[in-house]
């Protein structure tokens, strides 16, 4: 039996061009890859296969002159160019590597090689089950299994990608043929190791790590290496194993695209309530906020602006945790820290300096903030800003606007007031956001006097001119506290918050959601007279100091502040904004919606009549979900969308989406389009944000 590894390569890659052939210390990567596969003592044959294109030229010339066969092929179609290749070369045996991985490692190699010659089985690889490091990863399969394939898969996502047909990964999705398989595991798992190529961050770990490396080493050579130095380490990480595959999805958008299946999401709800009220801890992550049965319900794992949910389908998301996800999920710099600290505890008996550390960068950076008090949700901040209000004025009312969290002071002001005390309920009254002749009215009518007035100072909409100024000059006017609640502005606007980007400085301010990338942190902040108090009134609860997420509270902080975040998304949400309103425009669609809010903050805008509006937001979302994107109310942007090719992915998908919501309100019956249940609105004050 002849056993041929064949090498994939190509030089034409979205985020790093030409990588075939880039140096690595000293020498190209698929030499590297060419030399590491040739010292396994298993194979017969090594041959490369490259495209056909043009620009694939120079990499098979390079190849050809070292002697090693060189296949070229279409380039799209990966497994007719591994068929073709094998029966050239005479295979029997295939054994798949690819370019960007120049740490293969032979003894690796050998191991699969023997496990698929034990003749059981027609595919063995360390993929499966992934414990080997990213980078090492090796298949063999039978000749005879890839000309199957190659004569009956027609879906051209799975063309670009050889195995999965065979080996059966893309579970019910994408039922294997038939064929028996094998998986070869190591006895620990380092399946959260990173050692192939495909960004810059992945080079440059490659450069330093083949510069510390002896010229002979092995994979567990490497593996002492990063473990001896977190710096490498950190560097070191898994990115998302299918982003290579959302990448080719978007890449063929023309072609068919299979309709996601969302059956683990189904299953998993109705076992989620079996014995969790509502499946959900929150309203806006609950099967009420997307079109059950055709959008994803539950996620797997994420990975800077993309999730994966428990089907494997990919998204880019704009909801983001419903705002705390400011950089990125798994951003290296703010897991490094939650792991450092973790290595040294948790939660404590006594505070720890981090508390410190914390309340000096916030004083440092927001103008209202002479000192801080932390607590974990959003919720515990606005609540103890309404507590010290009512302490420090000896006042129990207080002025609303907006959406300031689940306790009773406030909720009883929305329709989903069950519950709350109608005596807590007539202290707080609402006002309307821009309209400072209501506050006015409201604060001159109650001989008693207001405690607080609280908004916040740019959320779905932002400032009139004036409105805020009016605001400040009315409280201090009536002795009153005025709090901006910042708990979404925080941090997206500017580093100082609104009252920064404003001028407009309140008493106290509340922060919570991007504190701390995704870490339960929130923070009340303001002048040191009134947070002295603090002292006197009861706040304090047992997580209050929690050093996890006070270290990547730092951590992000900082990474803000170094990135320019606020420009970043500013500059990101202008061309969302001005991007999707010419796809609703282009497909009719700008008379029922269009997208405004501030360009940190894209707000999706219904403007169809109160009759339409929920089977129109049904629609949208159903067909955002079907188009890999994870959208509710808003788009809400991370650092990890400051991308181009996001941007144009995420507006071409937004394109085919209203296409399908035009096609179905042409359509004789719009809501048989629906593939699901509508979404439900949880009250009132802020549709889905909450
Ligand atoms: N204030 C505002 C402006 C909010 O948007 C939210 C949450 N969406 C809260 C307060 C409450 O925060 P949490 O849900 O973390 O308690």
């Amino acid at each position: 039996m002849r056993t041929v590894a064949i090498i994939q390569a190509r030089m034409a890659s979205s985020r790093l061009p030409g990588k075939a052939l880039a140096d690595i210390a000293g020498r190209a990567m698929v030499d590297r890859v060419l030399d590491r596969t040739g010292a396994a003592g298993s194979l017969d044959a090594i041959w490369l296969a490259t495209s056909d294109q043009a620009t694939d030229d120079g990499l098979a010339a390079h190849v050809e002159a070292l002697g090693t066969p060189v296949f070229r092929g279409e380039e799209d179609d990966v497994l007719g160019r591994t068929a073709s290749a094998a029966r050239a070369a005479q295979a029997d045996a295939i054994v798949r590597v690819t370019a960007d991985c120049p740490m293969i490692d032979p003894s690796v190699i050998d191991r699969i090689v023997e496990r698929f010659h034990r003749g059981d089985v027609d595919f063995a690889s360390n993929t499966l089950t992934r414990t080997y490091p990213d980078g090492l990863d090796t298949e063999v399969f039978s000749r005879a299994a890839l000309d199957r394939a190659d004569a009956e898969v027609a879906d051209p996502l799975l063309r670009l990608h050889v195995t999965p047909w065979i080996s059966g990964v893309l579970g019910e999705r994408c039922p294997n043929g038939g064929f028996t398989t094998a998986n070869v595991c190591h006895g620990v798992d380092f399946s959260h190791l990173r050692w192939c190529v495909d960004d810059d961050d992945d080079l440059d770990f490659m450069r330093r790590a083949h510069a510390a490396l002896p010229a002979e080493f092995g994979w567990l050579d490497v593996l002492a290496l990063v473990t001896a130095a977190p710096a490498l380490l950190r560097i070191n990480r898994r990115h998302d194993m299918w982003e290579g595959v959302d990448r080719d999805r978007a890449r063929l958008a023309g072609a068919d695209r299979p309709q996601p299946c969302f059956q683990r999401s189904n299953m998993l709800l109705n076992r989620a309530l079996k014995t969790i009220p509502l499946g959900s801890q929150t309203f806006s992550k609950s099967h009420q906020t997307y079109v059950r049965g055709a959008a994803p319900l539950f996620v797997e794992r994420g990975h800077g602006c993309r999730v994966r949910d428990v089907d494997g389908n990919m998204f880019i998301d704009y909801v983001l945790g419903l705002l705390p996800v400011v950089l990125g999920y798994c951003d290296p710099d703010v897991d490094a820290a939650i792991q450092d600290q973790l290595e040294r505890g948790i939660t404590f008996s006594l505070p720890t300096e981090l508390e410190c550390d914390l309340a000096e960068r916030l004083v440092g950076q927001v103008p209202c903030a002479e000192m801080a008090r932390f607590g974990k949700n959003g919720s515990d901040a606005t609540s103890a800003a309404i507590r010290l209000a009512r302490a420090h004025t000896g006042r129990d009312r207080i002025a609303v606007c907006g959406y300031h969290g689940w306790h009773d002071w406030y909720i009883g002001t929305t329709s989903r007031d069950l519950g709350v005390p109608a005596a807590v309920k007539a202290l707080t009254a609402t006002f309307p956001y821009n309209d400072a002749d209501s506050l006015a009215q409201l604060l001159a009518t109650d001989s008693d006097g207001y405690a607080a007035v609280i908004l916040e100072p740019h959320g779905l909409l932002g400032p009139e001119p004036g409105f805020l100024e009016t605001v400040r000059a009315l409280t201090e006017r009536h002795g009153t506290v005025l709090i901006f609640d910042e708990i979404v502005s925080g941090f997206r606007i500017d580093p100082g918050g609104a009252q920064a980007a404003y001028g407009v400085t309140p008493d106290l301010a509340t922060f919570g959601k991007a504190l701390a990338n995704g870490m339960p942190i929130s923070a009340v902040v303001g002048r040191a007279a009134l947070m002295r108090r603090m002292e006197e009134i009861f706040f304090s609860t047992t997580f209050g100091g929690e050093a996890l997420s006070l270290a990547a509270a730092i951590a992000t902080l900082d990474k803000m502040a170094a990135s320019g975040l606020a420009a970043c998304l500013a500059r990101r949400g202008r061309g969302l904004i001005d991007g999707a309103n010419a796809a609703l425009a282009r497909n009719g669609l700008a008379g029922l919606a269009r997208f405004g809010g501030g360009s940190w903050w894209p707000i999706l805008e219904i403007t169809a009549p109160e009759a339409e509006r929920n089977l129109l937001v049904s629609l949208l979302r159903q067909e955002f979900a079907a188009n890999g994107l994870l959208i509710a109310a808003s788009l809400n942007l991370c650092l990890a969308h400051d991308d181009d090719k996001v941007e144009r992915e995420t507006l071409e998908a937004m394109d085919r989406s209203f296409t399908a919501v035009r096609d179905a309100l042409e359509s004789p019956d719009p809501a048989g389009r629906l593939r699901g249940a509508p979404v439900k609105a949880t009250f009132a004050v802020r549709g889905a944000q909450t």
